[in-house]
């Protein structure tokens, strides 16, 4: 059998009872939770003891000792984006992959950047083999993906000292950067708007944890 065959009608009911979930705790965006009760999340999650909560609203490790991001965060994260189908949407921080799946659900044309380089080829592996379409890099994000700017939208998963000046300068005009900002345990969920003269405006959406976004070379 292979995975796509794993996604059971006890996984789909499990998924319809998270995206109930999300909803009572705010997410109102219709096709956030569609994306939502579609991806397959426990096919995302490597450690068969952590497989079983897939659909429970928690944060779980996977390889290079990083995490995949809650369903709640990001969820929040991709209603924030206003993802439109088409667009061109930049994500730092791959990991799992699981926020890429969801923003190719949304009908998004993905490129994604991750540094650690066994969690980069094992997350392009899946994807690929679940049918999600998505660029997936190894490198840096503090660069952004020059030779793809600019993006109609990017998404920081991972909590950044500071908004890094290359992903400003690659949002288009009439774009949004969605990226938690702050040192040590708790980040602020920043949302940045450009606007068509190119001005940027910040709006603090509230406290988040975040793994850190880390600046050294790539592993
Ligand atoms: N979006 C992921 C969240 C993974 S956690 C998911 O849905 O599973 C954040 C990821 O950001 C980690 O995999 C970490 O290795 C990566 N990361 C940290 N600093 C980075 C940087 N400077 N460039 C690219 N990726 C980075």
């Amino acid at each position: 059998m292979n995975e796509i065959g794993n996604d059971t009608y006890r996984h789909q009911g499990l998924r319809r009872r998270l995206v109930e979930l999300l909803k009572k705790k705010g997410i109102d965006n219709d096709a956030v939770l569609a994306a939502i009760g579609i991806v397959p999340r426990h096919l995302f999650i490597d450690d068969t003891a952590f497989q079983d909560k897939a659909y429970e609203d928690g944060a779980f490790p996977i390889a290079c000792g990083q995490t995949i991001s809650q369903p709640y965060t990001v969820a929040f994260q991709s209603q924030l984006l206003q993802v439109g189908k088409g667009m061109k949407v930049l994500e730092v921080g791959t990991g799992s992959g699981y926020q890429c799946a969801v923003l190719c659900a949304l009908g998004a044309k993905v490129f994604s950047i991750e540094r650690h380089r066994p969690l980069y080829l094992q997350t392009k592996e899946r994807l690929a083999r679940l049918g999600y379409r998505a660029s997936l890099y190894h490198g840096d994000g503090y660069a952004g993906i020059p030779r793809e700017a600019p993006f109609d939208r990017i998404i920081v998963t991972c909590g950044a000292p500071e908004v890094p000046q290359a992903l400003i300068n690659q949002v288009k005009p009439g774009g949004r950067v969605v990226i938690p900002v702050g040192e040590g345990g708790v980040q602020h969920m920043l949302l940045l708007e450009k606007d068509l003269a190119g001005a940027v405006t910040r709006t603090d959406q509230g406290q988040f944890r975040f793994v850190p976004m880390l600046a050294d070379k790539a592993s």
